[in-house]
């Protein structure tokens, strides 16, 4: 046998004992399962991604707006500096610089005017978040006291006593919280990052969202806002990284139906292509699972994932004739109206085209608001008129503002709700099949629905999978930083 006869069969034996990876669905999830795999087990297993839609993302995307010609995401999305897993599969990916990092909080009220509020880095976590609570205009003095001793009181919770089955909002008032310091300040922050306000989640989530988020690091609460559509960072750039790494990204692939065949599966796509696979990482979302696994006996319990609790979040797109002011964000509080982001990177200073035709050249913004099921029973005219009326009160630049052209984009499925029993109903990676895995931001986390949440849940899948051939994942994840006087004072 000559050299390159050898070379082939050497090739031949290696991919024999290579394991096929099928990952289904593209979105977050999938695509951090493929990165971990590839990068752990490169050499151990062939990975494909099958993903139903044109493009990778999944609820991390962008669409072309045709009125102003321009792409625009779903939703404005942000992460946070404490969200450890997915700033190292940005870092990895070599994509940290379509991120610009904000320490600072920018709030407005109806009566009082907008104020940044910045945290004050050069004290250890978490006194350098006294700033967020004694800058806060609209808590009162009286507030602010109270909610200083609930945070030492949730600092100092032992975890272990967080998952009774108790609503943050019952929590909250049996540690004498007013109604006002719920509504100004808890469940602000409570919507804005878990997508309800305290009455429908658990203590568990409060605690979760406080501790990791305000109180264990200075860079915990920095905000970490695109610098580029969503589409392009992830449906582009990490599906390029990705494919340079050697995953198989199949787009189109509609997944239909998986079956047991031999030790592994078989997985038929709605245009009749099959696949063959010794492990399958589905990472589709919670209402998808079941419909894929229905004739697998041993995975029929999955069907009961589609029951979970949701939370919608409504993205109004604004296009005006001017800038709103010189900020980049604003939180909103006491309105309908929570986030309002302006994506600098984005406007620029309108110009007359020739033919007078709208151009993305206009001013544009995106109002965010979380939980919107609460405004279900207004149209989006009626919704978009009330927002638009609080953003004119919120700032007297805003007065003048001429609306240039607008699109309401409600996602009725956005995120699962943090209710005091979610963690009853969300599964873990590993299945009743050895050799099926679970992934996705509503899997057992430890994490509410978000980018961490995902990215941690595709980690998941491929520890459950090391796990079943033996393989060491023991350094597959990031771990959040902690500083020392935090390390000292949560329990
Ligand atoms: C409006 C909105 C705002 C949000 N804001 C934030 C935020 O600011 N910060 C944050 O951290 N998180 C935010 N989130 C949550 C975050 O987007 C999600 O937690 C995360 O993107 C979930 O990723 P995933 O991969 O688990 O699921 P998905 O993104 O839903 O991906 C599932 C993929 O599976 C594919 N698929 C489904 N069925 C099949 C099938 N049968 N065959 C093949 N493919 C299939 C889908 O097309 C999709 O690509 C927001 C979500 C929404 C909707």
């Amino acid at each position: 046998m000559d050299a390159d006869g050898r070379d082939a069969m050497v090739r031949g034996q290696a991919a024999s004992r290579r394991r096929r990876v099928l990952v289904l669905g593209a979105g977050l999830a999938g695509l951090a399962a493929s990165e971990a795999l590839i990068r752990h087990f490169g050499s151990q297993v062939e990975v494909s991604v099958l993903e139903g839609r044109q493009c990778a993302g999944g609820r991390v995307g962008s669409f072309q707006d045709p009125k102003m010609n321009m792409t625009v995401d779903y939703c404005q999305h942000v992460a946070m500096g404490c969200c450890a897993n997915f700033l190292d599969l940005m870092r990895r990916c070599d994509l940290e610089a379509h991120w610009d990092v904000c320490s600072s909080l920018r709030f407005a009220s109806r009566d009082f005017s907008n104020r940044l509020v910045r945290t004050w880095k050069w004290l250890p976590a978490p006194l350098h978040q006294l700033p967020i609570l004694w800058r806060l205009p609209f808590v009162s003095i009286r507030n602010r006291f109270q909610i200083q001793i609930a945070l030492w009181k949730i600092m100092r919770w032992s975890g272990s006593d967080c998952s009774d089955g108790v609503t943050a909002q019952n929590w909250l008032l049996a540690q004498g919280q007013s109604r006002d310091s719920i509504e100004l300040f808890w469940d602000v922050f409570a919507c804005s990052a878990l997508g309800e306000t305290t009455d429908n989640i658990s203590f568990a989530s409060l605690r979760h969202l406080f501790v990791d988020g305000f109180v264990s690091h200075r860079d915990a609460s920095d905000l970490w806002i695109p610098r580029a559509p969503l589409s392009e960072i992830f449906g582009v750039e990490l599906v390029t990284h990705l494919r340079s790494l050697g995953v198989q990204m199949e787009f189109g692939s509609f997944v239909e139906r998986i079956d047991q065949h031999q030790a592994g599966f078989r997985i038929v796509t709605k245009s009749g292509d099959a696949y063959e696979a010794d492990h399958v990482i589905s990472a589709v979302p919670w209402h998808q699972v079941g419909k894929l696994t229905e004739t697998i006996t041993d995975l029929r319990g999955l069907k009961a994932a589609a029951d979970l609790q949701t939370s919608s979040i409504t993205g109004i797109h604004l296009w005006f004739d001017r800038p709103l002011g010189d900020w980049s964000h604003l939180i909103s509080v006491g309105t309908a109206t929570q986030w309002i982001f302006r994506p600098v990177w984005r406007s620029r200073p309108m110009v007359e085209s020739a033919s007078h035709q709208l151009d993305a050249s206009h001013y544009y913004y995106q109002v965010v608001i979380s939980g919107s099921q609460h405004w279900k029973h207004l149209s989006n005219d009626e919704l978009q008129k009330i927002v638009l009326e609080e953003i004119r009160e919120l700032s007297p630049s805003c007065r003048d503002a001429r609306l240039v052209c607008s699109r309401v984009v409600t996602d009725p499925r956005a995120v699962i709700v943090c209710h005091p029993d979610v963690d009853k109903s969300r599964p873990p990676a590993r299945t009743a099949l050895p050799r099926f895995h679970l992934a996705g931001d509503w899997t057992a986390t430890g994490w509410p629905s978000t980018m961490e949440g995902a990215v941690i849940s595709g980690r998941n899948a491929v520890a459950s999978l090391a796990r079943q051939e033996g393989w060491d994942f023991s350094n597959g994840y990031a771990q959040p930083k902690q500083g020392w006087v935090a390390k000292m004072l949560v329990r």
